[in-house]
Parts: C-alpha cells; structure tokens; sequence
C-alpha cells in the first residue's frame, strides 16, 4: 500500500530515495494549493510567489476550470488523432481568434511546442524560401531556456543542462541577447537561416527584460532576410508580463484588449505553454499563419495526447479565465506597484542590487557573487516568513504570483519580502 506522508521529513526523504535527483527543491512539501496560497502538509501558508514557473497563472484549482476538468473527465478523455473528436475543433477555433492566428499544433509540454516550431520552421525553409538539403539554421539567443529535450539543449549555454548529452543537433547560431545588430549578422554571414527563435523576456536566464524595441527590431530583420520570427512566451504569454503576449507590447490599452495593435510585433510563430494549462493539465500549442503551418502535413508530426479532449477543453476554460476575469490588467497594474515597492527596498538595503521585470514576471538581484548561497538562504528565510519564491540563476530571485493576486495581498507580500530582507544576517 501506498505510504500516507505524516510530515515534510518523511516525504523528502522518500523522495530523495526514490526518485531521480533531476531537481533541486527547498525543502517545503505542499499538499494544498488555492488561489494565490498553498499549504504545506504540517498546514502552514504559504503565498506561491513562482505559480509553478508561470504555469498556474490563474491561480491555484481555479473553480472555473477545475469544474471543466470533471466534467470532460467524465466524458471523453483520449481518441488519439486517428479520430476527429468533439473539442478540438471548438478549441483551434478559439484559441486562433484569441491570439489572431490562422492555425494551430497542439502539443503537451513547451518543450514539444518548441520542437514543434524548429520542425514546422526548417520544412518551410526548404519548400518555401528554397534553402539545400539539410543546411537549414536557426538563430537562437544566448542564454535562452527552450526545455529539456536533446535538440533543445544542443542551443543552450548552460553548461549544466547540457554538458554529457551530446552528440548536439546541429543547425543553430547563437547571438548575444538583446543585440539586433547580432541578428543581422548572423543572417548576413548565413544565407540559409529560416528562423530567429527568441524569449520575448528571457524568464530562466533571469528576468531579463530586452530594450524596448529589440522584438520589433528583430521582426524587421527576419522579414529582410525571408525568416521566420518565433516567439517562445511560453512563461511570458497568457497574461503574465501585464499583455496577453509579451510581443504585445506597452499599449495605452491597459492590457483590456487581445491585440494591441500600437505596440504589438507579430511574430511568424508563437510558442504557448505552462499557463495555457491553467496548471490542471500539460497544454502546449503552436500558432502560425497558413502559408507557414500548411507545409505540415499528415504523419509528418504528432502527439499521442496532443489535442485531447480534455486538454482542449481545460485550456479553452483556462484562457477564458484569463480574459473574464482581466488578468493582463491586473498583472500589468500590480506589478507597477510590485516594481515601485522593491525599489524602496533596492534603496534602503545594500542586500539588494535591482529589480527588474514586467507585469508580474519579475527579479530582484542580490548582491553577492553569482556561486554565493546568498540568494538561497535569502528564500529560505522567505519561506519560513510565508511566501515560496525561488532563485534563477545563481544570485536572482524570481517573483511571480499567481495573477489573480489582490492589490492588498502584493503589498502583504511586499511587507514580507522588505521584512525578509532587512533582518537577514541579523
Ligand atoms: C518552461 C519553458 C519551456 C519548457 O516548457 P516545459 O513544459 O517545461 O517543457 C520552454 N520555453 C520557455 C521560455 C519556458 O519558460
């Protein structure tokens, strides 16, 4: 029989002796999530200020969509695509107008919607803009964070989540972030690019926000060059850097409308993942237009679970949440608000160096040496203070609430973060 766990001991312990160590948690067992809280199996609180990287947006067990999640359970879970069933279609018409696309792959994992856009970009490359057998490239960023798998580590610089896997799939050119002149380059010097693959925000790398017109910019070159441009908001999209899309941009819409048409960049492809889920069920798509998604064709690409009933209903609920209930509004209002706070704190303790991000998507860097504990230590006082926050790279702490966060619960949050912060080393 299976083992009841009585205490976070207990369950940490089991964990370390049974499971593969691919991870590398604080030591907090939750049992409960709702809302913007979860609780851990000892019943405290605890705020969630990661949203499981983005991916429970919507906060946790959303009525809404858990709702949907019983009912299509209890009617059609899993056809395979050897059968049309009666929610895909439904849901490729929704999401498409919702993001203002021609069409879309549904996948699981983002890491599958990544491949997913680097096999649609390289056949367009070779039936549409011409490029020889196998020499097709992809211009991707440094420091970027596409997932896990083989191809998809072969681009990362990350020499942890990549050294020992190889051999690499080739076909890919790194350029410093944040740089179109970089971008240009590699085009100029490769004539057989088909794609810029880049992080509206890079999220794992750090928070890091690019200049205002890096996107844009980077549009007009793939355009000049005959490429695709594609954009993995797959922790950026659905609401959480204050827009339904990151590549949306700061319009004077307030984050109220689906496109933004004054600031937004419309990329060739976008790559949707974690919050489209609405944290119930792996949920990943790819959106394009015609000209580019119709070089799939049958058997060409596919998923078993990919556009399952359930999937498709729980996401469609999931980004119906996002719109009835304002969430790019409200994560663009509070994270001003998170911003301006942790300013404060920026000024008045040397601890912290600067905060950074958009929407609620943002990073605080402590100062200290990037192999230093600090940052750690710093969420592990954290937790004990009751907010569950986790560094990024080294000395970065991410902040990320669930978006359906209140004005009064950020600056609950804030008080706990300042209070973390000015008794630490104390
Ligand atoms: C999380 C993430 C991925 C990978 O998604 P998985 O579901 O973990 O495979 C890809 N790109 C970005 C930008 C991400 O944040």
């Amino acid at each position: 029989m299976q083992e009841t766990i009585k205490s976070s001991e207990q369950a940490i312990a089991l964990e370390d002796k049974h499971g593969a160590h691919n991870y590398h948690p604080l030591p907090v067992v939750l049992a409960r999530g709702e809302g913007v809280f979860m609780w851990d199996v000892e019943g405290k609180k605890y705020y969630d200020f990661l949203s499981a990287y983005s991916a429970v947006n919507q906060g946790h067990c959303h009525p809404r969509i858990l709702d949907t999640l019983i009912q299509q359970g209890g009617t059609l879970t899993l056809t395979s695509r050897a059968f049309y069933n009666d929610q895909l279609g439904p849901f490729e018409k929704y999401i498409t107008e919702y993001f203002g696309f021609d069409k879309v792959l549904p996948m699981n994992t983002g890491a599958e919607a990544v491949e997913t856009c680097i096999k649609i970009a390289r056949k367009w490359g070779y039936e549409k803009k011409g490029v020889a057998e196998n020499a097709a490239q992809i211009i991707v960023a440094k420091n970027n964070f596409h997932g896990r798998t083989t191809t998809v580590i072969s681009f990362s610089n990350d020499n942890n989540a990549r050294d020992n896997f190889g051999p690499y799939t080739p076909g890919f050119i790194p350029v410093d972030y944040d740089d179109p002149k970089a971008v240009r380059e590699a085009f100029e010097s490769n004539p057989n690019v088909v794609a810029f693959l880049v992080e509206p925000i890079q999220g794992e790398a750090g928070v890091y926000r690019p200049s205002n017109d890096y996107i844009r910019e980077c549009k007009k070159i793939c355009e000049e060059f005959d490429a695709l441009l594609i954009a993995d908001e797959i922790q950026t999209g659905i609401a959480r850097t204050g827009s339904l899309l990151a590549v949306c941009g700061d319009c004077s819409c307030k984050g109220h409308c689906e496109r933004q048409e004054e600031t937004y960049v419309r990329p060739d492809m976008v790559v949707l993942g974690k919050a489209i889920s609405g944290g119930f069920y792996p949920v990943s798509a790819v959106l394009a237009d015609d000209a580019v998604m119709n070089v799939i064709g049958p058997g060409q690409h596919g998923s078993t679970f990919g556009g399952n009933p359930l999937g498709v209903k729980v996401a469609t609920t999931a980004l119906e949440v996002v719109r009835d209930e304002k969430l790019a509004a409200n994560a663009r209002k509070l994270g001003h608000i998170f911003r301006e706070r942790m300013q404060n704190v920026v000024d008045k303790y040397d601890l912290v160096k600067l905060v950074r991000g958009k929407g609620l998507l943002n990073a605080i860097v402590i100062n200290d040496s990037e192999d230093s504990s600090t940052a750690w230590d710093i969420c592990m006082k954290l937790a004990e203070n009751g907010l569950l926050a986790k560094p990024t790279h080294g000395n970065i702490i991410r902040f990320a609430p669930p978006l359906v966060i209140t004005e009064e619960q950020i600056h609950d949050c804030c008080d706990i973060i300042e209070r973390t912060i000015a008794n630490f080393n104390k």
